[in-house]
């Protein structure tokens, strides 16, 4: 997909969002919160869903967790706007109680459409909520700073999972909030890891697929011929500035 497609199909999705009433968060929201970032972006970062500056704006994580997320990107001189944020759930719930399961259920197929269309090769969990759904059953407490072959059923394949802990959770615990500097700079490693799998899974469908034609010609298979090359896709490399 190109840039514009992709900016395209990520609107759309964003519309849907915008005017759902899927489930009951819809009855006390202000503004539905889709997600912005970049539609070129190797990386998305998942929360689990709007608070009150989130719910008033309309934009993820714009309040107090907001700022240190920004600030945890700084360390890494990436901008929000080189990466794509946003949540399990698009609609806050009332007095920010945790999302219950048939509002996440339901919000789901945004989450999975999203990243489709941008394919992400890493994907950043901040907290619990957002862990559940990319690495299944793991304890944050045990896998932060770490990343693992993503779960596929959120909608995203191929691509690493790396957990962060919620910034909320370290807004309230300074030790938390050392921790998710420490955390954050393992990123840069977890995403040129995630690249190399994705350029040897690349390889390995390219392979096969040049086998599978040379055998079907019976030509030699050792030879690949020049229009089974990969095709070029037209996402240019991002400018992340990796340590
Ligand atoms: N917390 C979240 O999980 N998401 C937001 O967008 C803001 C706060």
């Amino acid at each position: 997909m190109t840039h514009a497609g992709r900016q395209a199909a990520l609107e759309a999705v964003a519309t849907e969002i915008r005017s759902c009433t899927g489930c009951r968060l819809h009855q006390t929201r202000t503004l539905a919160v889709p997600g912005e970032g970049s539609p070129d972006t190797e990386v998305v970062f998942v929360g689990e869903g709007p608070g009150f500056n989130e719910d008033r704006q309309g934009r993820p994580f714009v309040g107090r967790a907001g700022g240190l997320l920004t600030k945890l990107l700084a360390t890494l001189r990436w901008r929000r706007e080189d990466v794509f944020i946003t949540n399990i759930v698009k609609c806050r719930p009332p007095e920010n109680r945790d999302p219950e399961p048939d509002e996440v259920a339901a919000c789901a197929p945004f989450l999975r459409r999203q990243l489709e269309i941008l394919d992400p090769a890493l994907v950043v969990t901040l907290g619990r909520h957002s862990l559940g759904r990319f690495m299944p059953g793991a304890r944050i407490s045990q896998v932060h700073g770490t990343y693992t072959p993503v779960d596929p059923a959120p909608g995203v394949s191929g691509a690493l999972a790396f957990a962060l802990y919620h910034p909320a959770a370290a807004l309230r615990t300074p030790e938390i909030e050392r921790t998710s500097y420490r955390d954050v700079a393992g990123i840069p490693a977890a995403l040129l890891e995630a690249r190399a799998r994705r350029e040897r899974n690349a390889a390995a469908v390219a392979l096969d697929e040049t086998v599978t034609v040379a055998v079907a010609a019976d030509a030699d298979p050792d030879v690949a011929p020049a229009a089974l090359a990969a095709p070029e896709g037209d996402r240019s490399e991002p400018d992340f500035t990796l340590f």
